[in-house]
């Protein structure tokens, strides 16, 4: 491993090799957490740099800036044995040149969304946030990495980052979160954990044990984020630790959450001794819900179960429900309009859901599996009439509803984040032109072996589709107001998924969610 003093040297090591550069930065006192970012920055052909850097505009007045562990040669032992390729320790000037390091005024450039920091550490720590993405553009512009490497253990660094900074925002560099690497009494690993004695050292412990009790509280059924962040303070201050706050938050977008309704961070900063520590937890009321909508053709089956298949989730093909409707629709050769005949039939329709050992989602009416039939283009042709009509949605909605009491669903259809579940966790709208729709519908026919009508028929029938489901009175199609818009032309199915995936993780930790899925807490099997 390289050792690296100052820009020259880097930019020198920069020059030395083509290839992709993986960034891990950090204020150094490395430890096991660090090196978990480093092990996960490494990968064939790509070179690991990782900065060691005390960055003075992220301390305030009275701050621990002076006293923060610095140990330069333990730094480099530990980055070498994790497989870095360089250590760069840049001085202060390096990193900011003559720049004033007042942060208002250096980085005027730079904006911080003010909700994000209105909670949390934000208001314990003025400035501090400005700092962190202010050093953080000094660094990726001289890097340039092609993938930052930062841990979940600093949830709001990581969302203020991932929000403001135009590397990431503007996707000219990726970033990829690492879980929280935990010291075997649950305590995050930290820097300032080395400034602890041993009586604070098992203090310490107790934050993520405050945290834990807050979790059994939420499986008591407790909902009231008043309740549980008092039964962490209360556990917190009798064991004489000062703290900062507890607080519960919409992990995305960090705003106040009164009450758990599905995805919720509880977030604790306290004082031990010297050293002032954070750290958090996800809890759940539900599974976490993923709401895709958009029009035909733009691969949404094809994303939503790669998807569920991914994160451990059912994929929930509302389509399909409607689609079994106009199947039972054409087979009882009924008027597709309402009235007593349409109530009659959806009284006597029994529509059941399964999944199969590979994910797919089996749909059968009156025990018969209909999953093929309804592929059928006589049914693709009528789906959007039957779709339309008040009573089918009424009933499919209501069902679909009730699969969303516990979540574990990734839903696709065209009023899932807007009507059926709006508060999914996470709400995408794919969209795609109309002339690309059209040549994936063809290839689609083709490998179905259906017989192919001109290309300029399939655009006309979904341009026809596209303006009856925007247009109908219940639930139109359109994007949710805090949903995503993702734009697929040209885009290949695993890249759209990647992109979906990074984005639940933008809403659940990484962390969390693989350990929650190990524990075999997630939905599978039949669901009615
Ligand atoms: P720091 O040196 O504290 O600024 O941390 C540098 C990077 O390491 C940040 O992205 C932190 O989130 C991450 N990090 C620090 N401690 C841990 C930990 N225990 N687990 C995972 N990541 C960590």
């Amino acid at each position: 491993m390289v050792i690296l003093h100052n820009n020259r040297e880097l930019d020198q090591w920069l020059a030395a090799a083509p290839g992709p550069i993986h960034f891990v930065p950090t204020m150094g006192g490395l430890h096991r957490g660090h090196q978990q970012l480093i092990r996960a920055a490494c990968g064939a052909g790509v070179r690991v740099l990782v900065s060691v850097f005390v960055n003075p505009t992220q301390f305030g007045p009275g701050e621990d800036f002076t006293t923060y562990p610095r140990h330069p040669d333990g730094d480099a032992q530990q980055a070498d044995a994790a497989g870095a390729d360089a250590i760069w320790f840049p001085a202060v000037d390096h990193v900011y040149g003559d720049a004033n390091l007042d942060c208002s005024h250096a980085s005027s450039r730079l904006r911080i969304k003010a909700s994000l920091i209105r909670t949390l550490c934000g208001p314990w720590r003025p400035g501090h946030f400005e700092g962190v993405l202010m050093v953080m553009e000094r660094l990726l512009e001289r890097v340039q990495p092609a993938l930052v490497v930062m841990g979940e253990k600093d949830w709001q660094q990581l969302t203020v980052l991932r929000r403001c900074l135009p590397a990431f925002y503007e996707k000219r560099c990726r970033l990829l979160p690492v879980p929280v690497v935990r010291e075997e009494d649950g305590l995050p690993y930290g820097s300032r954990n080395s400034r602890l004695s041993p009586a604070q050292r098992r203090q310490a412990a107790l934050l993520p044990q405050a945290l834990r009790d807050a979790e059994a509280a939420v499986h008591g059924g407790e909902r009231s984020a008043t309740v549980l962040e008092q039964l962490v303070r209360t556990r917190l201050n009798s064991a004489g630790l000062a703290v900062d706050y507890a607080q519960l938050v919409n992990p995305l977008t960090l705003q106040p959450c009164p009450r758990l309704d599905g995805v919720a961070l509880l977030g604790v900063a306290v004082h031990v001794g010297p050293a002032r520590l954070l750290d958090h937890r996800f809890l759940l009321s539900r599974q976490p819900i993923i709401a895709i909508d958009g029009p035909a053709g733009t691969g949404k089956s094809t994303v939503t179960r790669l998807l569920a298949a991914r994160l451990g989730l059912l994929h929930l093909d509302t389509g399909a429900m409607y689609r079994a409707v106009a199947w039972r629709m054409l087979e009882s050769r009924e008027p597709i309009r309402s009235g007593e005949a349409l109530q009659k039939l959806l009284e006597t329709m029994e529509l059941r859901l399964t999944w199969g050992d590979r994910g797919q989602q089996v749909i059968c009416i009156n025990g018969v599996d209909v999953s093929d039939a309804i592929r059928l283009p006589r049914v693709t042709a009528t789906v959007p009439r039957v779709a339309a009509l008040p009573e089918v949605r009424q009933v499919l909605t209501r069902q679909q509803r009730v699969f969303g009491q516990q979540g574990g669903l990734v839903s696709e259809g065209r009023d899932m984040g807007t009507a059926v579940f709006p508060h999914a966790e996470l709400k995408v709208y794919l969209t795609a032109t109309v002339a690309e729709r059209a040549r994936r519908r063809a290839a689609d026919m083709t490998q179905r072996g259906q017989a192919l009508p001109p290309l300029a028929t399939l655009e006309a029938q979904i341009a026809e589709r596209d303006h009856l489901d925007r247009t109908r009175t219940e639930a139109p199609l359109r994007p949710a107001e805090d949903g995503v818009v993702v734009a697929t032309d040209g885009v290949g199915i695993e890249q759209v998924v990647d992109e979906l995936e990074e984005l639940f993780y933008q809403h659940v930790s990484h962390g969390f969610w693989s350990m929650h899925h190990r524990s075999g807490r997630c939905l599978h099997g039949p669901v009615t």
